[in-house]
């Protein structure tokens, strides 16, 4: 392995969703980095799924690509048995899939709502539930990890931030919020660990428009105090200490990882 000196998810799996693209890739390339072996899935784009597999491969890792979407119970639970009867057991899962459709709140549609909704957090719903079961079932292996597994959900900065014109989006996060508090407070005396990580601007192709022109991106940059837009190895090194019994004291909390963008820097010049 190029990268990874550190190993620290040797012998573990992983499932990232979402992992075709933008962050869920970066997070991807991180846990295969480490070790892990890494499921890649993906609702669409086998392509992009397959490039991120091949990286991974290329790099002396080891990854598989599944298709399924993740707001629908039969494919979730279709892709938990293909990971199971692949690899016997799995130890990692992110919960990364999501999408925005924006809309002004008059002008929102039903179906505008309950897409993103029934992607962004029933689709974390389904995979939590079917990775907490397994992880009830196998316990802890303490040769692997102190944990029995672990939980890391893809929030944002929008599960603090109100976000007009996303209401949809913003409620989604605000759930993935309490989903993962309380399945952290639920799921604790089983040694699973549940956390989220709120990414702030990161460059991937759900944000394109915020950074693609040289205007956007300074515009973007007003709102983030480090002054530099992030990039998805930004959130893939946050998810893998996560991941890792490094973090194992870690538990129930939303690591931000935005520079500075949840400060208020509207305020900096407002003494
Ligand atoms: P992206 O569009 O590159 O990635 C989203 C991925 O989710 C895509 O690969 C897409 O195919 C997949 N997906 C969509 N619907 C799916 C479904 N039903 N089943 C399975 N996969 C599905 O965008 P991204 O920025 O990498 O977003 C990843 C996550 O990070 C999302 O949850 C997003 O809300 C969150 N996030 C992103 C930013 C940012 O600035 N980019 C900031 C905060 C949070």
């Amino acid at each position: 392995m190029k990268d990874s000196a550190r190993q620290r998810l040797k012998n573990q799996v992983a499932i990232v969703t979402g992992a075709s693209s933008g962050i869920g890739a970066g997070v991807a390339k991180a846990l295969a980095a480490d070790g892990a072996a890494v499921v890649v899935n993906y609702s669409s784009s086998s392509a992009g799924a397959e490039k991120v597999v091949q990286e991974i491969k290329d790099d002396g890792g080891c990854a598989m690509a599944i298709k399924a979407d993740v707001s629908q119970e039969d494919q979730v639970q279709r892709m938990f048995s293909q990971v199971k009867d692949q690899f016997g057991t799995f130890h990692i899962l992110v919960n990364n899939a999501g999408l925005q459709k924006d809309a002004a709140f008059v002008d929102m549609t039903l179906d505008q709502w309950q897409y993103v909704l029934g992607v962004n957090l029933t689709g974390q719903f389904l995979c939590a539930r079917e990775a907490a079961r397994e992880f009830i079932r196998r316990g802890v292996q303490p040769e692997i990890s102190t944990a029995a597994g672990k939980i890391i959900c893809m929030s944002s900065v929008h599960e603090l931030i109100p976000w007009a014109g996303h209401a949809n989006y913003a409620a989604s996060k605000g759930g993935v919020m309490l989903l993962m508090k309380t399945i952290a407070q639920e799921l604790a005396g089983y040694k699973i660990r549940v956390n989220s990580i709120g990414p702030g601007a990161i460059k991937t192709p759900i944000n394109h428009e915020a950074w693609e022109t040289e205007e956007a991106a300074n515009q973007l940059l007003t709102l983030i105090p480090y002054n530099r837009i992030g990039e998805p190895r930004d959130i893939g090194e946050a998810a893998a200490w996560l991941a890792s019994d490094e973090s194992d004291y870690v538990h129930g909390i939303t690591l931000f990882v935005d520079g500075g963008m949840t400060l208020f820097p509207g305020f900096r010049a407002n003494g």
